[in-house]
């Protein structure tokens, strides 16, 4: 890959400028981007356009509750930031604590976490189970679509070579049970082998809302909303006549080709722990 110029925007103006002009590369936090283009210690990674380092943007830096309960997560936002911000959804800051170590996650943004569309990456798979959009930003406006629009594949993405991810807006929540789980090699640096949200509100005996999300899974997060239909507006002592051909369902959505079978067990043995504290009736909250 040839080496080219770079630049350090001050201004988001200016990033969207450079991008628009000669498609330049966002650079955030650097840790999947310096590892692609690897060149050497305080080089830019080497790419076949300019890379732009956007890191001081402060336009693109926060996280913000709008008044409808919504919460916006600007796109230069670090994983350690969410994991301590109280107004993130829960699912979503477990995420951001389980992503590598401490330096990690000082480091890491949201934003790169998305742009990079691992089907690893910890972040996509809680905003997925919660219905969160990204937000894009050129010179001719905003656009905002969901994530699980927006991430198409394996490191593959709707971004058009004129944007920038400016942001990621999460829906309000109240759900009655909420469930996380990373399983990886080891507790630092650990990419995830497997990772799944799920979460439920169960009114009056019923099951208002369910649904799931299985991380490094596929080429992508997987949310199976066929599977999920099953669960939905079902009376809770229904379930467990319904969680065997839930699960199968289930088992069909994750890709055979990413998932071995041992870890389809273990997504099954996950999805059946959840469901078995809404049967259960156990206490509202998190389901260890
Ligand atoms: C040792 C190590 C451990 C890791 N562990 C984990 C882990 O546990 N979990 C995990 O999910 N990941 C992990 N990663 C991967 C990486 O840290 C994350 O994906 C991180 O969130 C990337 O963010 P960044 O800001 O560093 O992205 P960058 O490297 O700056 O960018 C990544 C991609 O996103 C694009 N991009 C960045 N910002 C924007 C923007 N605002 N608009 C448009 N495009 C943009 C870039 O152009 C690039 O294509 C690890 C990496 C390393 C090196």
């Amino acid at each position: 890959m040839a080496v080219m110029m770079n630049y350090i925007p001050e201004t988001l103006d200016e990033a969207l400028l450079l991008r628009k002009a000669e498609g330049a590369i966002p650079l955030a936090g650097g840790t999947d981007l310096m590892v692609q283009g690897k060149r050497g210690i305080g080089l830019a990674p080497a790419a076949d356009k300019p890379v732009m380092i956007i890191s001081s943007l402060k336009e693109l830096k926060g996280i913000a509750m709008h008044d409808d309960g919504s919460v916006e997560i600007g796109a230069l936002t670090t994983a350690g930031e969410i994991a301590q911000s109280l107004m993130v959804p829960w699912h979503v800051r477990m995420a951001a604590s389980g992503m590598g170590a401490v330096a990690l996650r000082n480091t890491a943004t949201i934003g790169g976490n998305i742009g990079n569309a691992s089907p690893k990456g910890d972040l996509p798979q809680p905003l997925i189970l919660l219905d969160a959009e990204v937000v894009l930003i050129s010179f001719g406006g905003e656009r905002r679509m969901l994530l699980d629009d927006f991430i198409k594949g394996s490191k593959k993405t709707d971004l058009h070579d004129d944007e920038i991810i400016k942001s990621v807006i999460i829906p309000p929540h109240d759900f009655t049970y909420s469930y996380y789980r990373k399983i990886g090699m080891r507790k630092a640096n650990a990419i995830s082998k497997l990772s799944l949200s799920a979460a439920a509100v169960v009114k009056d005996g019923l099951v208002v809302d369910f649904r799931a999300s299985s991380g490094a899974a596929g080429p992508k997060v997987i949310r199976s909303r066929e599977a999920e239909s099953m669960i939905i507006r079902r009376p809770v002592d229904e379930i467990p006549d319904i969680v065997p051909d839930f699960l199968t369902a289930w088992d069909h959505a994750i890709s055979p080709h990413a998932m071995p079978k041992y870890r389809r067990n273990s997504t099954s043995r996950m999805l059946t722990r959840f469901l078995e504290a809404i049967v259960n009736e156990e206490a509202p909250g998190i389901v260890e």
